[in-house]
């Protein structure tokens, strides 16, 4: 059997007046979603448990089958999984977001997408002048950078609450720094990287281009290394994940799934939606198992950018699924599609309630439902309180 997983990151949204109460899933033309519904079982599940923030790496890792509460250890050790970033028991990884202030307000949580050659330039100069022994800079992808703070746990760092950039947009630097004590270094490691990176050159000419300063860094979704089975070993299958999300490649990694590469991905709404596509059908010749996450609907929903919100669920209806379905002949296979949580576009940012899926293929119950989207899941029975569960399921025998 070959199960496939694909994971609209945020595409799940709250009824809107512009669009006449539909919400975008509605809106958006999505006939091969739509198919495998009529087809196939609709339902919901809570992939955020109670008393758990609704981030990215919380919900995918229910949707990849591992419960938060006993797997979860913040975000950044994932990602530093990904960089290949050796972790020891009491080393913490914080991730660093290259932002925008202005006015001591956060402007931009990703300083305008930052491009690679950018960040990876400021993320040298911030090494040079602050780092040492203790504190690591790395490079990611664009914004998204990471701080090793070496024997931090000792320090107590990872105790510390710490706010998200893209929850904080709009409100004051000053007041959603951390309060605790013990944090004070890193409070005054972002204050100075505000001072550093003001007068950068970099910055000076995305200035003259219009473009917005990476003229803070903003620490966050600190954690230690994680300790989680493999997923051969939990499920009984082995296969590839496909993401341009540090994040999802490095939870990839540290459960021994094959982390693919895949030529223009970008986790934005430019994406190769198709390249994944073809991708995750290669990785299906010799494993049975892909996890195809696409994070363009989560980024429309916090840009609030409800147009490109439906225009990207509609680029994944037609050129992720379409060609997967398309391409499965065989009848023993099975697809799952679910975003990992929903970020409205009038919220601006994720909320924890249950996601709508769908399920379709050999063996899966046929329900009778005309459409893939939230109105639907609701009036389904299915539901799952518990987010792992949905996929323990999908991938029974
Ligand atoms: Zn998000």
């Amino acid at each position: 059997m070959k199960y496939i997983v694909i994971v609209p990151d945020g595409a799940a949204d709250h009824p809107l007046d512009s669009l006449g109460q539909k919400t975008p899933l509605e809106a958006a033309e999505t006939p091969n979603m739509d198919l495998l519904a009529q087809q196939g079982t609709v339902g919901r599940v809570k992939t955020v448990p109670r008393g758990f923030v609704p981030s990215s790496d919380v919900a995918n890792l229910s949707l990849m089958g591992y419960d938060p509460e006993v797997y979860y250890s913040g975000r950044a050790p994932l990602e530093a999984a990904n960089l290949g970033i050796p972790l020891s028991d009491d080393d913490l990884a914080f991730r660093l977001n290259f932002i925008t202030e202005s006015d001591g307000k956060v402007l931009d949580y990703s300083a305008g997408h930052i491009k690679n050659k950018e960040s990876k330039a400021l993320i040298d100069s911030l090494s040079l002048k602050f780092g040492s022994q203790q504190l690591q800079f790395y490079h990611g992808q664009s914004y998204r950078n990471l701080l090793v703070v070496r024997g931090g746990a000792k320090l107590g760092l990872d105790k510390v609450k710490y706010f998200a950039p893209h929850d904080i947009m709009g409100q004051s630097v000053e007041k959603n720094f951390p309060k605790d004590k013990r944090s004070q270094e890193i409070v005054d490691l972002m204050r100075k990287s505000g001072e550093f990176l003001e007068n950068h050159e970099i910055n000076r000419v995305r200035i003259d281009l219009g473009e917005s300063p990476a003229n803070m860094i903003w620490l966050w979704g600190c954690g230690r290394r994680p300790n989680m089975p493999l997923f051969r070993d939990k499920f009984g299958v082995s296969g590839s994940v496909i993401s341009a999300v540090d994040l999802i490649n490095g939870m990839g990694k540290i459960i021994g799934l094959d982390v693919l590469k895949v030529e223009g991905v970008t986790g934005y709404y430019d994406t190769n939606y198709r390249g994944k596509a073809d991708a995750a059908l290669k990785s299906l010749e010799t494993k049975d198992f892909v996890f195809v996450h696409i994070e363009a609907p989560d980024e429309a929903g916090h840009n609030q950018d409800l147009r490109m919100k439906i225009i990207c669920i509609e680029r994944i209806d037609k050129f992720v699924v379409g060609p997967i379905l398309k391409a499965m002949t065989t009848k023993d296979f099975r697809i799952l599609i679910s975003p990992d949580h929903p970020t409205p576009v009038m919220k601006r940012t994720h909320t924890n309630e249950p996601v709508p899926f769908v399920m379709f293929g050999s063996g899966i119950d046929y329900g009778g439902y005309t459409s893939y989207c939230e109105k639907e899941a609701a009036t389904s029975k299915v539901y799952y309180d518990k987010g792992d569960e949905l996929i323990s399921f999908f991938l029974k025998k």
